[in-house]
């Protein structure tokens, strides 16, 4: 019998604290897993500081983390494709499957999809959690439990990739080196890139970002958008046909709508301000399409893929690691970046 599932509970603002739960039970189309790597992720940390995002309020205590992997210890009885002891990642979003959305392979925009630690829905970070079978993906033997709770992120830059149209022979801008652009460095290389320019305000970032193989880094703190065109063209060798906006800043999608060659796509994966100003004549007069993401659709299996064939080395990206009892610290690595923290791994075995 298992007794103790301990889970990380944000009560309200700045309030996260260790619980202990009942165990749940797997619906028929569930599985129970013990759960095993959990990242931490820039929401997680919003939520804790700030306790919502958008619309998304914390009204209720809810259960933090999302980006997680497990090992199956019981199935329910519709659950045909796992079995005890599989090695799964997570795919924290549950969409209803019967919606115009569902149904047209849309599901990332289901209105009813149940996404984990996304309120009020209670996220992974616990010793036990139960979820739809559906939604679980069998880590290759050669792929880690901590590399299984990275498929999450790296499900965000596959699909930014594949929806702005990266394949080999386009030149990108990546605008933005935190954990979702360097994932996206990562990704575009897999997918052929050669030409790749990143900018970011921060040189330590910069330089994880060159420590991943990009060549072409722009420090743009303090210089006019003129400036750093310029720079991004000659570092490229012209405009870049594709821009992946992954800060959120309002001065890098003013970057993207301008820099980006005409006809080219400005697709933005960073989430900052709901409302900013942006030269909207770019769109017109170049034909610049805007495109935005949210989260991920049918991505799971093609960033497995990409990290079980080699094309994608998640590890350097995890930096640091710490026990479920350590979570608390575990977040405050996260949140202020300490000892260059990248990616904050949780390890919910006892
Ligand atoms: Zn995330
Ligand atoms: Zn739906």
């Amino acid at each position: 019998m298992i007794e103790d599932n301990l889970c990380a509970v944000l009560n309200k603002i700045d309030d996260l604290r260790l619980e202990n739960r009942k165990v749940p039970e797997p619906q028929p189309n569930e599985v129970l897993l013990e759960m095993q790597s959990v990242g931490i992720c820039g929401s997680d940390v919003h939520y804790w500081k700030n306790g919502r995002i958008g619309d998304f309020i914390v009204k209720e205590p809810m259960i933090v983390g999302h980006e997680s992997s497990g090992k199956v210890v019981k199935i329910g009885k519709n659950v045909h494709h796992l079995r005890e002891g599989d090695r799964v990642a997570i795919e924290p979003g549950v969409p209803c499957g019967k919606c115009e959305f569902c149904k047209k392979g849309s599901y990332n925009i289901c209105p009813d999809i149940k996404f984990c630690a996304t309120p009020p829905y209670d996220g992974s970070l616990c010793r036990y959690y139960c979820h739809d079978a559906d939604y679980c993906f069998k880590l290759p033997d050669n792929v880690s439990y901590d590399e299984g709770a990275m498929i999450e992120p790296l499900s965000v830059a596959v699909y930014g990739c594949k929806r702005s149209g990266v394949t080999a022979g386009k030149s990108v801008l990546i605008c933005g080196a935190g954990p979702i652009g360097l994932l996206n460095i990562l990704t575009c290389k897999a997918m052929g890139v050669s030409k790749i320019c990143v900018t970011d305000i921060l040189e330590n970032r910069l330089s994880n970002a060159q420590a991943l193989g990009a060549k072409n880094t722009v420090c743009v703190k303090n210089m006019e958008i003129e400036a750093v065109m310029k720079e991004v063209i000659s570092r490229l060798g012209g405009q870049p046909d594709i821009t992946l906006e992954c800060s959120g800043a309002e001065p890098s999608v003013k970057l993207g709508m301008k820099v980006t060659k005409p006809g080219g796509v400005l697709m933005l994966i960073g989430l900052g301000a709901p409302e900013i100003k942006i030269p909207i004549i770019e769109a017109t007069i170049r034909e610049v399409d805007i495109r935005g993401i949210f989260r991920y659709v049918n991505c799971y299996p093609i960033a497995l893929e990409l990290v079980s064939s080699g094309a994608i080395n998640l590890k350097p990206l995890i930096t640091h690691h710490f026990t479920l009892e350590e979570s608390i610290k575990a977040f405050e690595t996260a949140h202020t970046g300490a000892g260059g923290a990248i990616k904050v791994m949780i390890h919910c075995g006892k």
